[in-house]
């Protein structure tokens, strides 16, 4: 889960033998968060090109769909093509894969998405920009716009510009989020959990 950014690494759960006694200054804001989270569920992803994740959270900050592209519920993904291109547009993946912001959408656990943001890896393409207008979608955070200059990304800053949706860049302040499952056996759970400093009388 690699982000464009500084070369500042954070690590998750990683250096706890500092400062024990105050709050972290180190923990990851919001905006982090929720990037990090579109991320992760890229991770999902079949897609050997391109794996996108998207993150739609409420008002509240909190997150009320994820989900990441692949190929329609049920249909297997072994029996449908990945690649980007071919003599037959049958035979690439564009007329089957749904994007992650759709499955961001339709896997939403709250009655509906009105009023949320959605936090996405790349800057959403026509089609998605469409389900963000309709779901009623308001604000759009996305890392890479590395397909601006396509008609698929003019169009799709035009609707939202028309549908009054907002969207803007995310600048990650550190350019990797490590995760590292070990970091629980080794963070000092005897000073963190309060009760390691009671003497007895
Ligand atoms: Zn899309």
């Amino acid at each position: 889960m690699d982000v464009k950014g500084k070369d500042e690494i954070v690590q998750l759960n990683g250096n706890h033998s500092e400062c024990l006694t105050k709050k972290r200054q180190d923990y990851l804001e919001w905006p982090e968060y929720f990037m990090a989270v579109a991320f992760l569920s890229a991770q999902r992803s079949k897609d050997p090109n391109s794996q996108v994740g998207a993150c739609i959270v409420n008002q509240e900050n909190k997150i009320v769909g994820i989900g990441y592209n692949g190929m329609p519920n049920g249909c297997d993904d072994d029996l449908l093509p990945w690649s980007r291109s071919a003599d037959n547009k049958l035979d690439t993946k564009y007329p089957y894969v749904c994007h992650a912001e759709l499955n961001a959408i339709m896997n939403k656990n709250s009655a509906d998405v009105k009023g949320c943001s959605i936090y996405v890896a790349l800057f959403p393409c026509n089609e998605c920009a469409k389900l963000i207008i309709q779901a009623g979608i308001k604000d759009v955070i996305y890392l890479s716009d590395k397909y601006h200059d396509t008609p698929e990304m003019t169009a799709s800053r035009r609707l939202l510009n028309l549908a009054g949706v907002t969207y803007k860049q995310f600048k990650p302040k550190q350019g990797r989020i490590v995760i590292d499952f070990n970091s629980i056996n080794h963070s000092d759970l005897k000073s963190t959990n309060g009760f390691a400093n009671v003497q007895s009388p």
